[in-house]
């Protein structure tokens, strides 16, 4: 794609055509409508049209308006620039377009897209500010933030930093760990281990759930895995 290539994305995009549906990636159709751009903007109309009933016709019924604002640019055949369209034709477009094949490429194969490197430093750098003057507090106090197994603070780091889910017992107000692992109730509500084991008197009875009228029994909790 860096060399105005689409063939060799096309061709895995259609390969993968199930899988990336599956994700709710359009992947497949941005590629499409690419190549239909390049192929009007060589100025033939027919060969577009051909292109468009071949390829994105299937994709009409999902993708509509956008399949509506591509046919508009055959009356812009060979001259797209000077269209309401011509951001299709932008270097920047193709740059984004090339970055999302990328990004599902490294998706569907399971492996992360950013390098695990950069993704640590950036964290550590946005994170940073709270750390420093959390340890500068801390040690006027004589303590040390080191020593400790969880912080005092929570250190916030946007949603793109987010890898994996905490759950917090609402009963213990404690983070849930291996021994005290988060437990579903019948009625969709979630407890650390002990706090049920605790509600339960030790397994021996019914108990009501904290948050609405139901009762559970240990033996119908179930638990979670994030
Ligand atoms: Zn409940």
């Amino acid at each position: 794609m860096k060399a105005r290539d689409l063939g060799p994305a096309l061709e895995w995009a259609s390969a993968q055509s199930a899988r990336l549906l599956s994700d709710g990636s359009s992947l497949e159709l941005k590629l499409h409508q690419l190549h239909f751009v390049e192929i009007l903007q060589k100025g033939d109309k027919n060969e577009a049209i051909k292109h468009a009933r071949t390829y994105l016709a299937p994709f009409a019924s999902v993708h509509k308006v956008e399949i509506q604002k591509l046919m508009a640019c055959l009356l812009w055949a060979g001259r797209l620039e000077q269209s309401p369209y011509a951001e299709l034709l932008s270097p920047s477009h193709w740059e984004n377009m090339i970055e999302e094949v990328s990004q599902q490429f490294c998706s569907l194969m399971g492996q992360s897209h950013a390098s695990p490197l950069s993704v640590v430093i950036s964290a550590g750098v946005q994170g940073l500010p709270t750390l420093l003057k959390m340890a500068s507090v801390m040690a006027a106090k004589g303590q040390e933030w080191q020593a400790m197994k969880q912080l005092p603070v929570p250190v916030d780091l946007g949603r793109e930093l987010q890898f994996h889910s905490i759950f917090v017992c609402p009963v213990l107000r404690e983070q849930g760990n291996d021994e005290n692992p988060p437990m579903l109730m019948p009625c969709g509500h979630v407890l650390s281990k002990q706090s049920i084991v605790k509600l339960s008197k030790s397994n021996t009875r019914a108990f009501k759930c904290p948050y609405c009228p139901l009762e559970a029994t240990v033996t119908q909790c179930k638990q979670l895995h994030f």
